[in-house]
């Protein structure tokens, strides 16, 4: 087994040691289970043990006919579409320009939460403005986020992203429930 892993863009290194578990892979026990390591269904998919959404990793090990397809793809990828966008893995990824997969939704982080998840919060202080910013971040570069800033008399702000999609009524809609 090689001693590093790498990203298509060369631009993140991962240690072995977070594979320390790929051996047992390789074990003739685990092998023949034929069901899924999840559930008792069969084992018929093909699970990245690094999330794809981090890269192609030269070398890498997958669970090859060890999970079932409603576990890869409903229970496992859900946990793999919450961690490849919120939290600082989802912060890193743009931060690295790492792009999804053709066939998935284009979500910036910064604007929504994915998967039940949160969407990421990266602020600073605007002296100009004296109130705090959202920031989003992308291939090395951070710049303030697209947004509508509400300050009441009380100093208290509200921050409203606005999305590509976002509308009129889309904006109304969680300011008169003060949802936000
Ligand atoms: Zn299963």
């Amino acid at each position: 087994m090689n001693n590093n892993y790498r990203a298509a863009d060369d631009s993140i290194r991962i240690s072995s040691a977070l594979l320390a578990g790929a051996d047992l892979l390789d074990n003739e026990y685990m092998k023949g289970l034929g069901h899924c390591l999840y559930c008792p269904s069969p084992a018929n998919s093909m699970e990245h043990v690094l999330p794809a959404a981090f890269g192609e990793f030269a070398g890498a090990p997958n669970l090859e006919n060890r999970v079932c397809d409603e576990c890869n793809n409903k229970r496992l990828g859900v946990l793999d579409e919450q961690l490849a966008r919120c939290g600082p893995e989802g912060f890193f990824r743009k931060w690295y320009g790492i792009q999804g997969r053709a066939h998935h939704d284009k979500v910036n982080p910064f604007y929504r939460g994915s998967a039940g998840g949160r969407r990421q919060e990266f602020s600073a202080w605007d002296p100009v403005w004296g109130v705090e910013v959202n920031l989003e971040v992308e291939n090395g570069h951070a710049r303030q986020l697209r947004e509508l800033i509400f300050v009441e008399s009380s100093g208290k702000t509200h921050h409203l992203p606005i999305r590509e999609d976002t509308t009129a009524p889309g904006i109304q809609r969680p300011w008169s429930s003060q949802a936000f």
